[in-house]
């Protein structure tokens, strides 16, 4: 499987990492080595001094497709998650200084963990869906699904044009504005409208 991960996709987002608005969705790639297995804590990478958390709805596709068109992108997924885009953030601004591509500071070794559970989008109203980001119990991310540039269904009609999706693919959707940093001790909480997705250790 594959985890395709959106960025600059919340306008707030964009304008606090000082980079202009997308015309088309910007996409990369992480392994599936960058999940983080159950029950494994998550250790803060020697190779950063500055790892930053941003937590996005995460879809799970459900069907093989490319070249989907937005009309049917929505019978590609079923259910919603909750993920953690880690970035080394002093790696990524090297990267963007030099034109390198992203890998080393996005798509490191457990650099996406998710939620176990995904929720069926049928249970949920996908047209006002909010999330959020706690760091040691203070809120840090707040978003909401109505405020991506491109929704859900754009992002898989457009990614599909260029690789083929398939069953058990995450498709990150992006991050809101109040990306930071964390530090070994802090505790992450992630939450989908009330609900508590995921919790995170830094060791
Ligand atoms: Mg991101």
């Amino acid at each position: 499987m594959k985890i395709i991960c959106i960025g600059r996709n919340y306008a707030n987002h964009a304008k606090e990492m000082n980079a202009t608005l997308p015309e088309k969705p910007m996409f990369f790639l992480k392994p599936d080595t960058a999940l983080l297995p159950k029950r494994n804590p998550f250790f803060y990478p020697n190779f950063t001094n500055d790892l930053h958390y941003e937590c996005e709805l995460v879809v799970r596709i459900c069907k093989l497709g490319k070249n989907i068109s937005t009309k049917f992108a929505h019978e590609y997924y079923k259910e919603i998650g909750l993920g953690i885009d880690f970035t080394a953030r002093d790696l990524q601004q090297k990267c963007k200084e030099k034109g390198h591509p992203w890998e080393i500071a996005k798509a490191f070794e457990h650099s996406a963990p998710i939620s176990e559970e995904f929720l069926k989008k049928e249970a949920l109203d996908m047209n006002s869906l909010t999330f959020s980001l706690s760091k040691n119990g203070n809120q840090v991310q707040y978003g909401s699904i109505k405020d991506m540039i491109f929704n859900i269904d754009e992002l898989i009609a457009y990614v599909s044009q260029f690789m083929t999706l398939k069953i058990g693919d995450l498709l990150f959707t992006g991050t809101p504005e109040g990306v930071g940093p964390v530090q070994i001790g802090d505790k992450l909480e992630g939450f989908i409208g009330e609900k508590k997705m995921l919790e995170l250790a830094i060791k």
